[in-house]
């Protein structure tokens, strides 16, 4: 048996090489939230084999959040969300390394939560939350995979640190945050998280095209994908001091 065997599919004709799946392997990936986008990213990237994958969330389940958050079994209501989700991939893929920290991340604990890790997924359900992370992300130079939800509509783009714009640069960030949750439908909430997974494959294994200053909407009313070209705004309070990394 070889440890490619269960990734056979993947590296089917039309797939990925050899070479970029033990690059899967051997990766990191940071998620940041274990909500709904948090639960299809993990799933995700436990199925395409990312080695190794740190998970950040201070909640435990609630009944309300089954009607979205996939990883989350019933049995473990009330239990800490990074624990079942830990329990779920080590039950789909026990090859793959879980790390878990059960915080609420805020600028000064932050710091040893991202340590040794370079991409970043924002699965955060706020937008105060979104915008730190932005804002960590540039500071530090790493990589982040930014994903929203709102109804029937989502959004996602890809964020890389002197090269692209950056959340603030796209969608300005609002002097007052709400603090009513967000409406979020599961096929909604699937489709943004498997596309932001999506990414990780590409900026992984170096293959396809990153959603660098694109912003892509799905309308899920209408069926509608959009994708709006940003640049970096050089007056961005953000990210217009970052230095470029490549
Ligand atoms: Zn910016």
């Amino acid at each position: 048996m070889s440890k490619f065997d269960r990734y056979e599919r993947n590296l089917a004709i039309g797939g990925i090489s050899q070479e970029q799946q033990e690059k899967l392997i051997t990766s990191k990936v940071l998620v940041m939230g274990v909500g709904g986008l948090g639960s299809g990213v993990i799933m995700n990237l436990a199925a395409m084999g990312v080695g190794q994958i740190k998970v950040v969330d201070n909640e435990l389940i609630e009944e309300s959040n089954f009607n979205r958050q996939l990883i989350h079994k019933y049995k473990n209501l009330g239990r800490a969300k990074v624990m079942s989700a830990k329990e779920w991939v080590q039950e789909f893929n026990p090859d793959i390394k879980v790390e878990i920290e059960k915080v609420k991340i805020n600028e000064l604990n932050y710091f040893n939560i991202i340590e040794g890790y370079d991409i970043i997924v924002d699965c955060f359900d706020t937008y105060e939350a979104k915008y730190m992370l932005n804002e960590i992300a540039l500071r530090h130079k790493m990589i982040l995979v930014h994903g929203g939800i709102q109804g029937y509509c989502g959004q996602l783009t890809t964020i890389i640190p002197g090269k692209t714009g950056c959340l603030s640069c796209v969608i300005q960030k609002p002097k007052v945050f709400s603090e009513q949750p967000n409406c979020s439908l599961s096929p909604v909430v699937n489709v943004i998280s498997s596309l932001q997974s999506q990414e990780i494959l590409k900026i992984i294994t170096g293959s396809g095209e990153l959603l660098m200053n694109k912003l892509l909407v799905f309308d899920g009313y209408k069926g509608e994908f959009k994708t709006l070209n940003f640049s970096k705004n050089i007056a961005c309070d953000a990210c217009s001091i970052e230095e470029p990394i490549f």
